[in-house]
């Protein structure tokens, strides 16, 4: 009704989403060689946004000579101190595009615009901040080991947060003096394709960034051509490992940054509310669709009962809706494909026998929707507490004492992210030597910042994101 309390949803009238979008290759936007574009679409409407080029082998061809002659006659040449300066007008510029930037991302991906706007795009531009100090301090950063860069990058990407995972492999490949292909998600091409506008703006040299969209094949294209020395991957655990039997006998470096299924771990000693807080933050960010989600819930015996209690009333206050609407704390699922992996998941947890439980509004008739649930008393051995479903979809185990969890815990191929909440101290450091997890957050979960390396052990992948040392994958030290 006309009299509701709720902030006007953010407004789409002055933002600028073409029809049609090009391949961006050597600074310019140019048609793919097939004549060929496919639809991304608004997930939460199913409303077409824009056509998006699909890019064949050619077209990859194309990108690659572009990012070479950059290479050889520009970047590589180039003092740092004048690299830093175009990594510093991306950050400046993302910062004041912001808005513009946080409504595209909801709009394509379906994520809630209170993410976008203050976790997405802030941490985006960070990374370009963070980078661009880092590309004329190589040399003090790894002193007496003359790092060089790589030459040319080819990057692959997956659509839950497509425009910082752009950003967390262009700032650091460009800081490092390497030129780039990126290739963006097929259901969320927008934002990258954003950047490439933003990028060209910023006035750095023609072909060293490039970015072109496409499906599988695309990427399988990128991976395989002869003149990549390195690729970044990041997405599922499968396709990880294709592209490292693709690569196995070349000498084209590789990192992976893959699956996980995160265990977050409440001791009866923590601050409840607190933790629950970090529960519902842990899996419900960005609908589950995060690879570090905290999805595999281990709750202490004593308090299972008080934790289970004000979990159920926390997600019964979630809102599931309008991603542009900064009441939305759940938004849409980001395609039919993962709406139906998702509800593969539902049913199977159901018919393995555990005792579900949805909360939330009826979400609306159009779009890709699932309800924020929980499994509890779930079974180790259940396909549901192993396999990565990648939606809001908690999984609930119990444990009594610190070996057990940690024995527990550790129990997936998977090794990339946990959280400990206790009020001790000695127990965090106990945990934190023995989970083995790429990164362990201790009473929060989900904090993410440029400085800090991110990445994986196991199934998870290999090489970190971030820090210092994600900075020096992107480097040789010969
Ligand atoms: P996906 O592996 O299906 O796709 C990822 C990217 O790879 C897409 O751009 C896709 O087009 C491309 N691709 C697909 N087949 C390819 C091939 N044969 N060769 C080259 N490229 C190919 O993954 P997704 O469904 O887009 O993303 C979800 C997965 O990503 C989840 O498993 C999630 O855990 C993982 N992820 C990991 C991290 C991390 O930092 N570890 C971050 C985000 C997402």
């Amino acid at each position: 009704n006309t009299w509701s309390l709720s902030p006007a949803p953010e407004s789409t009238s002055h933002i600028r989403i073409d029809k049609k979008y090009d391949l961006f290759i050597d600074g310019k936007f140019t048609p793919p060689q097939s004549k060929k574009y496919f639809k991304t679409i608004n997930p939460a409407t199913e409303e077409v946004l824009a056509e998006i080029a699909d890019a064949n082998e050619k077209d990859v061809d194309r990108a690659v000579k572009a990012a070479r002659k950059a290479y050889t006659n520009v970047w590589s040449k180039m003092e740092p101190k004048e690299r830093a300066k175009y990594i510093f007008r991306i950050a400046r510029l993302l910062q004041e595009r912001a808005r513009e930037f946080a409504v595209i991302e909801s709009m394509d991906g379906g994520k809630p615009i209170r993410e976008s706007r203050d976790f997405d795009v802030p941490t985006a531009a960070a990374h370009f901040f963070y980078h661009a100090g880092w590309a004329d301090k190589l040399e003090y950063a790894f002193p007496a080991k003359k790092p060089k860069s790589i030459g040319v990058v080819g990057q692959i990407i997956p659509w839950n947060f497509p425009l910082l995972m752009a950003s967390w492999k262009i700032a650091p490949a460009l800081a490092a003096g390497n030129t780039v292909v990126l290739k963006p998600a097929e259901t969320t091409s927008l934002t990258a394709l954003k950047l490439a506008e933003l990028i060209r703006d910023s006035g750095i040299p023609d072909g060293v960034v490039n970015i072109i969209t496409g499906a599988g094949e695309t990427g399988k294209a990128l991976v395989e051509h002869p003149d990549i020395d390195k690729i970044a991957f990041t997405g599922s655990t499968a396709v990880g490992k294709m592209i490292q039997r693709s690569l196995a006998g070349t000498n084209k470096k590789l990192t992976l940054e893959l699956g996980g299924k995160a265990a977050n771990i409440i001791f009866e000693d923590a601050a409840l509310d607190q933790a629950v807080e970090g529960i519902i933050n842990g899996i419900f960010f960005n609908q589950g669709h995060v690879c570090c989600a905290g999805s595999r819930v281990f709750v202490q015996e004593s308090v299972v009962d008080a934790v289970t209690r004000r979990l159920e009333h926390r997600m019964n206050s979630l809102i599931i809706g309008d991603p542009l609407d900064k009441n939305t704390d759940i938004g849409a699922i980001n395609s039919k494909g993962q709406l139906e992996t998702v509800n593969k998941y539902l049913e199977l947890g159901q018919k393995e026998g555990f005792e579900m439980f949805q909360a939330g509004n009826e979400p609306p008739k159009k779009g890709f929707w699932c309800k924020p649930t929980l499994f509890k008393n779930v079974a180790q051995s259940s396909i549901i507490s192993k396999e990565e479903i990648f939606g809001p979809v908690l999984v609930m185990q119990t444990f009594r004492t610190i070996d057990e969890v940690i024995d527990k815990a550790n129990n997936t191929p998977y090794g990339l992210s946990a959280g400990v909440w206790t009020d001790k101290g000695s127990k965090i450091f106990n945990l934190t030597s023995r989970l083995k997890a790429g990164v362990v957050w201790a009473n929060t979960f989900n904090k993410f910042d440029p400085t800090s390396p991110f990445g994986g052990y196991k199934e998870s992948g290999f090489g970190r994101e971030g820090g210092i040392q994600g900075l020096s994958a992107y480097l040789k030290f010969d």
